[in-house]
């Protein structure tokens, strides 16, 4: 289970409409948002893995404090919400740097894991892992093994493997997917978790639980938030935003009573358990 921190008008939709200057003006919704998600947790007894936007930790560093307090794992979500690609090597190794070192201030722990925004490690950006693994990086939760207009990898790995790289070697937890014909399609959570029916999370979640394998579902404090103010954006973007924020909460509690989770690093260490021994290093399996 994990959770992206990060507030409604942060989401790369909103690049553009509401830029960066203007985050401070906004109305705030994600601690509540996410204190929301953490009873929630509470009640059905789960720990996730809080991919925390440095930006959001560094204003609400109580709300960082309290994920942690509450038994769950702290991971950084990047600083100010860039697309990997857009950036420079530079303005990323900063980027990550400073939201990890914000992260591990504010809650008083060691950050191992990251994801970018909108899944934006691509054929592009693969340098990402390199600084990833520089500045301490245990983890990385960026790589989508789909076709998608703005992200993906459809040739990746669907299950999480051990990437080296020529600076050293970090775990990649990709996002989760049924492979149906010659096609990856993804059950993990988001708009696919909002926008279709539960029946299919609930079908795909349980065929890789068959095949002795785990989901990685993601989801956004926002997306239980059907009260958020309204934002200009395209139709495509407004309906993948929009869409069935009313249902998100009690589709969410179904998929806690139907299966368990646990945080990302705590599946890695099983995994790593399970193969008896370090998990071999395998290189990226195709060349860009
Ligand atoms: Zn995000």
């Amino acid at each position: 289970m994990s959770v992206d921190v990060e507030d409604y008008f942060h989401v790369s939709v909103f690049d553009g409409i509401v830029p960066r200057s203007t985050w401070g003006d906004m109305e705030s919704r994600v601690c509540r948002n996410t204190e929301r998600l953490l009873d929630i947790f509470d009640r059905y007894a789960v720990q996730s893995t809080f991919f925390v936007l440095g930006w959001v930790a560094e204003r609400h560093p109580s709300l960082v404090r309290s994920i942690a307090d509450r038994g769950h794992e702290l991971a950084s979500h990047g600083y100010a919400h860039r697309l990997v690609y857009d950036q420079t090597p530079e303005t990323f190794r900063d980027d990550v740097r400073r939201a990890k070192s914000i992260i591990e201030d504010a809650g008083g722990r060691a950050v191992s894991g990251y994801r970018a925004p909108s899944y934006s490690v691509t054929p592009r950006s693969l340098w990402a892992l390199d600084i990833l693994i520089e500045e301490g990086y245990a983890y990385d939760a960026s790589i989508f093994p789909i076709r998608h207009d703005r992200y993906g990898i459809p040739v990746s790995p669907r299950e999480p493997f051990r990437v080296e790289r020529s600076a050293g070697s970090l775990m990649e937890v990709p996002g989760s997917t049924v492979r149906i014909g010659p096609l990856n399609l993804p059950v993990g959570g988001g708009g696919y978790f909002r926008i279709l029916p539960y029946a299919w999370t609930r079908w795909g979640i349980g065929r890789l639980n068959q095949d002795a394998q785990s989901a990685v579902f993601y989801l956004h404090p926002w997306e239980i938030d059907p009260e958020q103010p309204r934002l200009p954006a395209g139709w495509l973007g407004r309906f993948r935003h929009y869409r069935n924020l009313g249902l998100t909460e009690e589709r969410l509690t179904a998929l806690l009573e139907d299966f368990r989770f646990a945080p990302v690093g705590t599946l890695l260490r099983t995994r790593a358990q399970l193969a008896a021994g370090p998990l071999a290093p395998l290189a990226l399996p195709y060349v860009w």
